[in-house]
Protein backbone atom coordinates (compact mmCIF):
# COMPACT_ATOMS: atom_id res chain seq x y z
CA UNK A 1 0.00 0.00 0.00
CA UNK A 2 1.47 3.57 -0.68
CA UNK A 3 1.88 5.90 2.53
CA UNK A 4 -0.50 8.73 0.28
CA UNK A 5 -3.41 6.09 -0.09
CA UNK A 6 -3.04 4.45 4.04
CA UNK A 7 -2.89 8.18 5.12
CA UNK A 8 -6.75 8.89 3.19
CA UNK A 9 -8.03 5.41 4.22
CA UNK A 10 -7.39 6.50 7.58
CA UNK A 11 -8.94 9.85 7.30
CA UNK A 12 -12.21 8.20 6.00
CA UNK A 13 -11.89 5.84 8.89
CA UNK A 14 -11.64 8.62 11.41
CA UNK A 15 -14.57 10.20 9.64
CA UNK A 16 -16.72 7.36 9.75
CA UNK A 17 -16.03 6.39 13.39
CA UNK A 18 -16.65 10.54 14.45
CA UNK A 19 -20.25 10.15 12.53
CA UNK A 20 -20.73 6.86 14.55
CA UNK A 21 -19.55 8.93 18.02
CA UNK A 22 -21.82 12.05 16.46
CA UNK A 23 -25.19 9.82 16.30
CA UNK A 24 -24.79 8.08 19.53
CA UNK A 25 -23.80 11.55 21.49
CA UNK A 26 -27.20 12.61 20.23
CA UNK A 27 -29.21 9.85 21.26
CA UNK A 28 -27.45 10.41 24.82
CA UNK A 29 -28.07 13.75 24.79
CA UNK A 30 -31.30 13.69 24.18
CA UNK A 31 -32.38 11.10 26.34
CA UNK A 32 -31.57 13.96 29.28
CA UNK A 33 -32.75 17.19 27.47
CA UNK A 34 -36.03 16.12 25.88
CA UNK A 35 -36.77 12.54 25.42
CA UNK A 36 -40.07 11.33 27.08
CA UNK A 37 -39.74 9.33 30.96
CA UNK A 38 -40.43 5.82 29.42
CA UNK A 39 -37.84 5.91 26.03
CA UNK A 40 -34.69 4.32 27.56
CA UNK A 41 -34.87 0.89 26.75
CA UNK A 42 -34.84 1.98 23.18
CA UNK A 43 -32.67 4.05 22.89
CA UNK A 44 -30.66 1.44 25.05
CA UNK A 45 -32.00 -1.04 21.80
CA UNK A 46 -30.46 1.34 19.08
CA UNK A 47 -27.00 2.35 21.51
CA UNK A 48 -26.51 -1.57 21.52
CA UNK A 49 -26.30 -1.80 17.93
CA UNK A 50 -24.40 1.24 17.28
CA UNK A 51 -21.48 0.80 19.92
CA UNK A 52 -21.46 -3.29 18.25
CA UNK A 53 -20.96 -1.45 14.52
CA UNK A 54 -18.62 0.88 16.32
CA UNK A 55 -16.67 -1.65 18.02
CA UNK A 56 -16.32 -3.77 15.32
CA UNK A 57 -14.67 -1.01 13.06
CA UNK A 58 -12.13 -0.03 15.24
CA UNK A 59 -11.19 -2.98 16.12
CA UNK A 60 -11.56 -4.97 12.82
CA UNK A 61 -8.36 -7.02 10.61
CA UNK A 62 -8.60 -3.89 8.26
CA UNK A 63 -8.31 -1.14 10.58
CA UNK A 64 -5.70 -2.78 12.43
CA UNK A 65 -3.42 -4.12 9.22
CA UNK A 66 -4.30 -0.20 8.30
CA UNK A 67 -2.85 1.65 11.94
CA UNK A 68 0.17 -0.60 11.92
CA UNK A 69 1.10 0.03 8.21
CA UNK A 70 0.91 3.63 9.45
CA UNK A 71 2.72 3.25 12.71
CA UNK A 72 5.66 1.00 11.23
CA UNK A 73 5.95 4.60 8.62
CA UNK A 74 5.76 6.45 11.78
CA UNK A 75 8.71 8.34 10.82
CA UNK A 76 7.38 9.39 7.34
CA UNK A 77 4.30 11.12 9.30
CA UNK A 78 3.88 14.50 10.29
CA UNK A 79 3.69 14.84 14.50
CA UNK A 80 0.32 15.14 14.68
CA UNK A 81 -0.49 12.64 12.03
CA UNK A 82 1.73 10.30 14.15
CA UNK A 83 -0.17 11.30 17.44
CA UNK A 84 -3.23 10.52 15.95
CA UNK A 85 -2.18 6.93 14.86
CA UNK A 86 -0.60 6.17 18.14
CA UNK A 87 -3.87 7.11 20.47
CA UNK A 88 -5.85 5.22 17.68
CA UNK A 89 -4.07 2.29 17.75
CA UNK A 90 -3.59 2.41 22.20
CA UNK A 91 -7.57 2.79 22.30
CA UNK A 92 -7.91 0.29 19.44
CA UNK A 93 -5.73 -3.03 21.35
CA UNK A 94 -7.18 -1.66 24.45
CA UNK A 95 -10.90 -2.30 23.50
CA UNK A 96 -9.81 -5.63 22.00
CA UNK A 97 -9.09 -6.99 25.29
CA UNK A 98 -12.19 -6.34 26.02
CA UNK A 99 -14.81 -8.95 24.91
CA UNK A 100 -17.45 -7.77 22.41
CA UNK A 101 -20.50 -8.70 24.30
CA UNK A 102 -19.03 -7.03 27.48
CA UNK A 103 -17.94 -4.07 25.95
CA UNK A 104 -22.14 -3.93 24.18
CA UNK A 105 -23.73 -4.99 27.50
CA UNK A 106 -21.92 -2.24 29.28
CA UNK A 107 -23.23 0.35 26.84
CA UNK A 108 -26.59 -0.98 27.50
CA UNK A 109 -26.00 -0.74 31.37
CA UNK A 110 -25.06 2.84 30.57
CA UNK A 111 -27.91 3.69 29.10
CA UNK A 112 -30.78 1.73 32.23
CA UNK A 113 -28.24 3.35 34.82
CA UNK A 114 -28.79 7.04 33.80
CA UNK A 115 -32.23 6.27 33.90
CA UNK A 116 -32.73 4.90 37.02
CA UNK A 117 -30.01 7.13 38.73
CA UNK A 118 -32.63 9.88 37.97
CA UNK A 119 -35.54 7.98 39.48
CA UNK A 120 -33.18 7.29 42.41
CA UNK A 121 -32.05 10.80 42.56
CA UNK A 122 -35.67 12.58 42.47
CA UNK A 123 -36.93 9.97 45.46
CA UNK A 124 -33.38 9.80 47.23
CA UNK A 125 -33.81 6.27 46.99
CA UNK A 126 -30.22 4.15 46.96
CA UNK A 127 -31.47 0.75 47.02
CA UNK A 128 -32.90 1.46 43.64
CA UNK A 129 -29.58 2.48 42.02
CA UNK A 130 -28.02 0.15 43.82
CA UNK A 131 -27.51 -3.16 41.46
CA UNK A 132 -26.69 -1.11 38.76
CA UNK A 133 -24.30 0.74 40.81
CA UNK A 134 -22.55 -2.43 41.63
CA UNK A 135 -22.40 -3.97 38.25
CA UNK A 136 -20.84 -0.65 37.34
CA UNK A 137 -18.05 -0.73 39.53
CA UNK A 138 -17.58 -4.57 38.56
CA UNK A 139 -17.47 -3.79 35.18
CA UNK A 140 -14.64 -1.06 35.94
CA UNK A 141 -12.63 -3.78 37.44
CA UNK A 142 -12.85 -6.18 34.96
CA UNK A 143 -11.84 -3.69 31.98
CA UNK A 144 -9.30 -2.15 34.22
CA UNK A 145 -8.29 -6.32 34.72
CA UNK A 146 -8.40 -7.14 30.81
CA UNK A 147 -6.54 -3.68 29.91
CA UNK A 148 -4.26 -3.55 32.54
CA UNK A 149 -3.32 -6.49 34.35
CA UNK A 150 -0.35 -5.21 35.89
CA UNK A 151 -1.76 -1.89 37.64
CA UNK A 152 -3.69 -0.95 40.54
CA UNK A 153 -7.17 -1.03 39.04
CA UNK A 154 -7.81 2.27 40.61
CA UNK A 155 -5.02 3.92 38.91
CA UNK A 156 -6.12 2.58 35.93
CA UNK A 157 -9.50 4.15 36.15
CA UNK A 158 -7.42 7.77 36.80
CA UNK A 159 -5.37 7.14 34.00
CA UNK A 160 -8.68 7.39 31.74
CA UNK A 161 -9.04 10.87 32.58
CA UNK A 162 -5.65 12.22 33.28
CA UNK A 163 -2.67 10.43 31.46
CA UNK A 164 -0.33 9.44 34.12
CA UNK A 165 -2.30 10.07 37.36
CA UNK A 166 -1.82 7.39 39.87
CA UNK A 167 -3.20 7.32 43.32
CA UNK A 168 0.40 8.35 44.94
CA UNK A 169 0.13 11.80 42.95
CA UNK A 170 -2.98 11.78 44.23
CA UNK A 171 -2.17 11.41 47.88
CA UNK A 172 0.11 13.72 47.68
CA UNK A 173 -1.84 16.62 45.51
CA UNK A 174 -4.57 15.97 48.11
CA UNK A 175 -2.04 15.80 51.29
CA UNK A 176 -0.49 19.45 49.90
CA UNK A 177 -3.89 20.87 49.41
CA UNK A 178 -5.30 19.83 52.71
CA UNK A 179 -2.54 21.21 54.82
CA UNK A 180 -3.35 24.68 53.52
CA UNK A 181 -6.89 24.49 53.42
CA UNK A 182 -7.89 23.12 56.39
CA UNK A 183 -6.46 26.47 58.58
CA UNK A 184 -7.72 28.27 56.41
CA UNK A 185 -11.63 27.03 56.50
CA UNK A 186 -10.87 27.51 60.11
CA UNK A 187 -9.88 30.95 60.06
CA UNK A 188 -12.91 31.70 57.78
CA UNK A 189 -15.00 29.71 60.49
CA UNK A 190 -13.69 31.95 63.01
CA UNK A 191 -14.77 35.14 61.32
CA UNK A 192 -18.24 37.03 61.01
CA UNK A 193 -19.88 35.16 58.13
CA UNK A 194 -20.79 37.14 54.76
CA UNK A 195 -24.76 38.18 54.46
CA UNK A 196 -25.54 36.01 50.91
CA UNK A 197 -29.67 36.24 52.01
CA UNK A 198 -30.24 38.64 48.99
CA UNK A 199 -29.47 35.36 46.59
CA UNK A 200 -32.33 33.71 47.58
CA UNK A 201 -35.87 34.61 46.37
CA UNK A 202 -38.31 34.10 43.81
CA UNK A 203 -36.39 33.96 40.37
CA UNK A 204 -37.99 32.88 37.35
CA UNK A 205 -37.17 30.31 34.62
CA UNK A 206 -37.67 32.54 32.14
CA UNK A 207 -35.61 35.34 33.67
CA UNK A 208 -32.40 33.54 34.44
CA UNK A 209 -32.26 31.90 30.78
CA UNK A 210 -32.30 34.75 29.63
CA UNK A 211 -29.34 35.77 31.93
CA UNK A 212 -27.30 32.95 31.17
CA UNK A 213 -27.54 33.76 27.32
CA UNK A 214 -26.22 37.24 27.92
CA UNK A 215 -23.49 35.56 30.11
CA UNK A 216 -22.72 33.17 27.05
CA UNK A 217 -22.18 36.48 24.97
CA UNK A 218 -19.89 38.04 27.42
CA UNK A 219 -17.79 34.99 28.27
CA UNK A 220 -17.11 35.24 24.24
CA UNK A 221 -19.38 31.78 23.06
CA UNK A 222 -20.38 31.63 19.56
CA UNK A 223 -24.46 30.82 19.37
CA UNK A 224 -23.91 29.22 15.94
CA UNK A 225 -21.71 26.39 17.57
CA UNK A 226 -23.32 25.95 20.91
CA UNK A 227 -26.60 25.90 22.30
CA UNK A 228 -28.27 25.57 26.00
CA UNK A 229 -30.29 23.58 27.79
CA UNK A 230 -31.69 21.99 30.81
CA UNK A 231 -31.03 19.04 32.71
CA UNK A 232 -30.70 17.79 36.45
CA UNK A 233 -26.95 17.79 36.50
CA UNK A 234 -25.17 20.42 33.87
CA UNK A 235 -22.80 19.34 31.42
CA UNK A 236 -21.26 19.82 28.00
CA UNK A 237 -21.18 17.33 25.21
CA UNK A 238 -19.43 17.64 21.63
CA UNK A 239 -21.45 16.17 18.52
CA UNK A 240 -18.85 14.97 16.07
CA UNK A 241 -16.87 18.01 16.08
CA UNK A 242 -15.92 21.26 17.48
CA UNK A 243 -18.62 22.41 15.71
CA UNK A 244 -21.20 21.28 17.72
CA UNK A 245 -21.03 21.92 21.19
CA UNK A 246 -23.92 21.97 23.73
CA UNK A 247 -23.82 22.91 27.30
CA UNK A 248 -26.83 22.22 29.79
CA UNK A 249 -27.96 24.12 33.20
CA UNK A 250 -30.40 23.86 36.11
CA UNK A 251 -32.67 26.67 36.88
CA UNK A 252 -33.47 26.53 40.80
CA UNK A 253 -36.52 28.93 41.62
CA UNK A 254 -34.91 30.13 44.76
CA UNK A 255 -31.14 31.24 43.28
CA UNK A 256 -30.07 32.37 39.92
CA UNK A 257 -26.32 32.12 41.02
CA UNK A 258 -26.52 28.28 40.34
CA UNK A 259 -27.15 28.22 36.98
CA UNK A 260 -25.24 31.69 36.68
CA UNK A 261 -21.47 29.57 37.59
CA UNK A 262 -22.61 26.63 36.00
CA UNK A 263 -23.72 28.57 33.07
CA UNK A 264 -20.03 29.88 32.83
CA UNK A 265 -18.40 26.50 33.74
CA UNK A 266 -19.83 24.78 31.38
CA UNK A 267 -18.81 28.01 28.90
CA UNK A 268 -15.40 27.14 29.74
CA UNK A 269 -15.81 23.55 29.05
CA UNK A 270 -17.57 24.36 25.47
CA UNK A 271 -14.92 27.55 24.33
CA UNK A 272 -12.07 24.52 25.14
CA UNK A 273 -13.95 22.47 23.04
CA UNK A 274 -14.69 25.06 20.29
CA UNK A 275 -11.45 25.94 20.66
CA UNK A 276 -9.40 23.50 18.79
CA UNK A 277 -7.85 23.80 15.37
CA UNK A 278 -10.48 22.99 12.23
CA UNK A 279 -7.60 21.23 10.85
CA UNK A 280 -8.27 18.42 14.13
CA UNK A 281 -12.11 18.06 13.12
CA UNK A 282 -13.45 14.62 12.34
CA UNK A 283 -10.09 13.08 13.99
CA UNK A 284 -9.63 11.76 17.36
CA UNK A 285 -7.14 14.93 18.38
CA UNK A 286 -10.05 17.10 18.00
CA UNK A 287 -11.72 18.79 21.82
CA UNK A 288 -9.94 18.44 25.03
CA UNK A 289 -7.08 16.26 26.01
CA UNK A 290 -8.02 15.30 29.23
CA UNK A 291 -10.67 15.96 32.00
CA UNK A 292 -8.01 17.93 34.49
CA UNK A 293 -6.96 20.37 31.99
CA UNK A 294 -10.87 20.63 30.72
CA UNK A 295 -11.91 21.24 34.33
CA UNK A 296 -8.90 23.83 34.36
CA UNK A 297 -10.48 25.50 32.04
CA UNK A 298 -14.17 25.10 32.81
CA UNK A 299 -13.21 26.08 36.69
CA UNK A 300 -10.83 28.98 35.36
CA UNK A 301 -14.30 31.03 33.79
CA UNK A 302 -16.15 30.16 36.84
CA UNK A 303 -13.88 30.77 39.51
CA UNK A 304 -10.87 32.77 38.70
CA UNK A 305 -12.35 35.16 36.39
CA UNK A 306 -16.42 34.40 37.18
CA UNK A 307 -16.16 34.77 40.94
CA UNK A 308 -13.81 37.70 40.75
CA UNK A 309 -14.23 41.24 42.09
CA UNK A 310 -13.71 42.89 38.32
CA UNK A 311 -15.93 40.65 36.84
CA UNK A 312 -18.87 40.92 39.58
CA UNK A 313 -18.82 44.55 39.27
CA UNK A 314 -19.08 44.29 34.93
CA UNK A 315 -22.00 42.01 35.49
CA UNK A 316 -23.98 43.52 38.05
CA UNK A 317 -26.05 46.20 36.14
CA UNK A 318 -27.31 43.02 34.59
CA UNK A 319 -28.07 41.00 37.06
CA UNK A 320 -30.17 43.98 38.59
CA UNK A 321 -31.76 44.47 35.00
CA UNK A 322 -32.66 40.95 34.54
CA UNK A 323 -33.82 40.10 38.71
CA UNK A 324 -35.15 43.44 39.89
CA UNK A 325 -34.93 42.55 43.76
CA UNK A 326 -30.92 42.75 43.51
CA UNK A 327 -31.05 46.29 43.15
CA UNK A 328 -31.16 46.38 46.94
CA UNK A 329 -27.63 45.39 47.08
CA UNK A 330 -24.19 46.98 46.02
CA UNK A 331 -21.80 45.12 43.49
CA UNK A 332 -19.50 44.77 46.35
CA UNK A 333 -22.21 43.14 48.42
CA UNK A 334 -22.76 40.62 45.61
CA UNK A 335 -18.69 39.94 44.67
CA UNK A 336 -18.77 39.13 48.64
CA UNK A 337 -21.74 36.58 48.52
CA UNK A 338 -20.65 34.74 45.68
CA UNK A 339 -17.34 34.03 47.64
CA UNK A 340 -18.93 32.91 50.36
CA UNK A 341 -17.18 30.46 52.03
CA UNK A 342 -19.46 27.83 54.30
CA UNK A 343 -19.11 23.77 54.36
CA UNK A 344 -21.77 22.60 52.75
CA UNK A 345 -23.78 19.29 51.31
CA UNK A 346 -23.55 20.05 47.54
CA UNK A 347 -20.51 19.82 45.24
CA UNK A 348 -21.45 21.76 42.51
CA UNK A 349 -22.50 24.27 44.94
CA UNK A 350 -19.22 24.33 46.94
CA UNK A 351 -17.50 27.86 47.24
CA UNK A 352 -13.78 27.51 45.58
CA UNK A 353 -12.44 26.96 49.23
CA UNK A 354 -13.96 23.76 50.44
CA UNK A 355 -14.69 22.33 46.68
CA UNK A 356 -11.10 20.21 47.33
CA UNK A 357 -12.53 18.56 50.07
CA UNK A 358 -16.08 17.49 48.52
CA UNK A 359 -13.74 15.92 45.82
CA UNK A 360 -11.21 14.15 48.42
CA UNK A 361 -14.50 12.09 49.73
CA UNK A 362 -15.00 10.99 46.44
CA UNK A 363 -11.47 10.19 46.17
CA UNK A 364 -11.43 7.85 48.90
CA UNK A 365 -14.76 6.44 48.20
CA UNK A 366 -13.84 5.57 44.67
CA UNK A 367 -9.88 4.45 45.66
CA UNK A 368 -11.73 1.88 48.48
CA UNK A 369 -14.34 0.49 46.29
CA UNK A 370 -11.70 -0.02 43.76
CA UNK A 371 -9.19 -1.60 46.07
CA UNK A 372 -12.02 -4.47 47.32
CA UNK A 373 -11.79 -2.52 50.62
CA UNK A 374 -15.14 -0.99 50.65
CA UNK A 375 -18.66 -2.79 49.37
CA UNK A 376 -20.58 -0.47 46.80
CA UNK A 377 -23.59 -1.30 49.86
CA UNK A 378 -21.99 0.48 52.35
CA UNK A 379 -21.14 3.78 50.01
CA UNK A 380 -23.91 6.01 51.39
CA UNK A 381 -23.11 5.17 55.30
CA UNK A 382 -19.13 6.45 54.55
CA UNK A 383 -20.43 9.02 52.69
CA UNK A 384 -22.08 10.43 55.32
CA UNK A 385 -19.22 9.81 57.46
CA UNK A 386 -16.68 11.35 55.20
CA UNK A 387 -18.76 14.48 54.98
CA UNK A 388 -19.05 14.84 58.94
CA UNK A 389 -15.70 14.43 59.28
CA UNK A 390 -14.28 16.19 56.24
CA UNK A 391 -16.76 19.14 56.05
CA UNK A 392 -18.83 18.77 59.38
CA UNK A 393 -22.15 18.66 57.89
CA UNK A 394 -24.58 16.30 58.56
CA UNK A 395 -26.04 14.44 55.25
CA UNK A 396 -29.49 14.76 55.72
CA UNK A 397 -30.63 12.67 52.81
CA UNK A 398 -28.99 10.15 49.90
CA UNK A 399 -30.30 12.91 47.35
CA UNK A 400 -28.26 15.49 49.05
CA UNK A 401 -25.50 12.92 49.25
CA UNK A 402 -24.04 9.95 47.67
CA UNK A 403 -26.96 10.21 44.97
CA UNK A 404 -26.23 13.70 44.12
CA UNK A 405 -23.75 13.59 40.82
CA UNK A 406 -24.77 11.73 37.78
CA UNK A 407 -20.38 10.52 37.24
CA UNK A 408 -20.77 7.27 38.26
CA UNK A 409 -24.35 6.27 36.80
CA UNK A 410 -22.34 7.16 33.51
CA UNK A 411 -19.55 4.78 34.55
CA UNK A 412 -17.25 7.95 35.37
CA UNK A 413 -15.01 6.68 37.72
CA UNK A 414 -11.55 7.69 38.61
CA UNK A 415 -13.16 11.41 37.04
CA UNK A 416 -13.74 13.11 40.11
CA UNK A 417 -10.00 14.12 40.93
CA UNK A 418 -9.79 15.98 37.95
CA UNK A 419 -12.21 18.74 39.21
CA UNK A 420 -9.10 19.91 42.41
CA UNK A 421 -6.57 19.15 39.46
CA UNK A 422 -8.33 21.46 36.93
CA UNK A 423 -8.84 24.07 39.51
CA UNK A 424 -5.30 24.09 40.53
CA UNK A 425 -3.91 24.19 36.96
CA UNK A 426 -6.00 27.39 36.80
CA UNK A 427 -4.39 28.88 39.16
CA UNK A 428 -1.08 28.28 37.33
CA UNK A 429 -2.29 29.04 33.96
CA UNK A 430 -3.69 32.73 35.51
CA UNK A 431 -0.77 33.46 36.57
CA UNK A 432 1.39 32.64 33.63
CA UNK A 433 -1.39 35.00 31.30
CA UNK A 434 -0.88 37.66 33.47
CA UNK A 435 2.54 37.96 32.55
CA UNK A 436 1.32 38.78 28.99
CA UNK A 437 -2.46 39.88 29.08
CA UNK A 438 -3.64 42.51 31.55
CA UNK A 439 -6.79 40.42 33.15
CA UNK A 440 -8.29 42.66 35.28
CA UNK A 441 -8.63 45.50 32.79
CA UNK A 442 -10.45 42.89 30.69
CA UNK A 443 -12.85 41.65 33.01
CA UNK A 444 -13.47 45.13 34.46
CA UNK A 445 -14.70 46.17 30.55
CA UNK A 446 -16.01 42.73 29.94
CA UNK A 447 -13.74 41.80 27.35
CA UNK A 448 -12.76 38.07 27.42
CA UNK A 449 -11.20 38.70 23.69
CA UNK A 450 -7.46 38.74 24.81
CA UNK A 451 -7.96 36.27 27.23
CA UNK A 452 -9.77 34.04 25.09
CA UNK A 453 -6.97 34.35 22.13
CA UNK A 454 -4.46 33.53 24.94
CA UNK A 455 -6.47 30.13 25.80
CA UNK A 456 -6.87 29.84 22.32
CA UNK A 457 -3.30 29.84 21.45
CA UNK A 458 -1.90 28.17 24.54
CA UNK A 459 -4.08 25.44 24.87
CA UNK A 460 -7.26 25.37 23.03
CA UNK A 461 -6.23 24.73 19.45
CA UNK A 462 -3.88 21.87 20.74
CA UNK A 463 -6.59 19.64 21.19
CA UNK A 464 -5.03 16.19 22.18
CA UNK A 465 -2.14 16.65 20.17
CA UNK A 466 0.19 16.91 23.23
CA UNK A 467 0.09 15.03 26.59
CA UNK A 468 -1.78 17.04 29.46
CA UNK A 469 2.00 17.11 30.98
CA UNK A 470 3.47 18.35 27.62
CA UNK A 471 0.92 20.75 27.16
CA UNK A 472 1.17 22.39 30.67
CA UNK A 473 5.30 22.26 30.48
CA UNK A 474 4.69 23.97 27.12
CA UNK A 475 2.63 26.68 28.43
CA UNK A 476 4.53 27.47 31.45
CA UNK A 477 7.85 26.61 31.40
CA UNK A 478 7.35 25.04 34.69
CA UNK A 479 6.61 22.52 36.96
CA UNK A 480 3.19 21.73 38.28
CA UNK A 481 2.98 23.37 41.79
CA UNK A 482 -0.31 22.51 43.96
CA UNK A 483 0.83 25.77 45.95
CA UNK A 484 0.14 28.66 43.09
CA UNK A 485 -3.59 27.73 43.82
CA UNK A 486 -3.85 27.78 47.64
CA UNK A 487 -1.59 31.26 47.68
CA UNK A 488 -4.30 32.46 45.32
CA UNK A 489 -7.03 31.61 47.68
CA UNK A 490 -5.06 32.53 51.29
CA UNK A 491 -4.85 36.51 49.51
CA UNK A 492 -8.41 36.21 47.81
CA UNK A 493 -10.19 35.10 50.56
CA UNK A 494 -7.41 36.93 53.13
CA UNK A 495 -8.94 39.75 52.10
CA UNK A 496 -12.63 39.21 51.71
CA UNK A 497 -12.57 37.73 55.27
CA UNK A 498 -10.05 40.55 56.76
CA UNK A 499 -7.87 37.72 58.18
ZN1 LIG B 1 -16.78 20.56 34.52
Amino acid sequence: MELTTAIEKYRKLQAKLSAYYHAMSLIHYDGVTSAPSATAANRGQTLSVLSEETYLLSTGKETLELLEFLDAHKDELDYVQARSVYLSLKEIKEMQKIPLEEYVAYEELMVQSDDVWHKAKETSDFALFLPYLEKIFEYQKRFARYCAPDVHPYNYCLDKYEDGLTMDRCDEFFAALKSRLVPLIKKIGQKEQIDDSFLYGDFSEADQEKFSLSLMDVIGIDKGHCGLSTTEHPFTTSFGSHHDVRITTNYYRNNFTFSMFSVIHEGGHALYDMGSDDSLAYTNLDGGVSMGIHESQSRFYENLLGRSREFTKYVFPTVCSCFPSMKSCTAEDFYRAVNKVSPSLIRVDADEVTYALHIMVRYELEKRIMSGDLEVKDLPAEWNRLYKEYLGVDVPSDREGVLQDSHWSGGAIGYFPSYALGSAYGAQLLKKMKESVDVEACLKAGDFAPINAWNKENIWKHGRVYTPSQLLERVLGEAFDPFVFTDYLEKKYGEIYGL
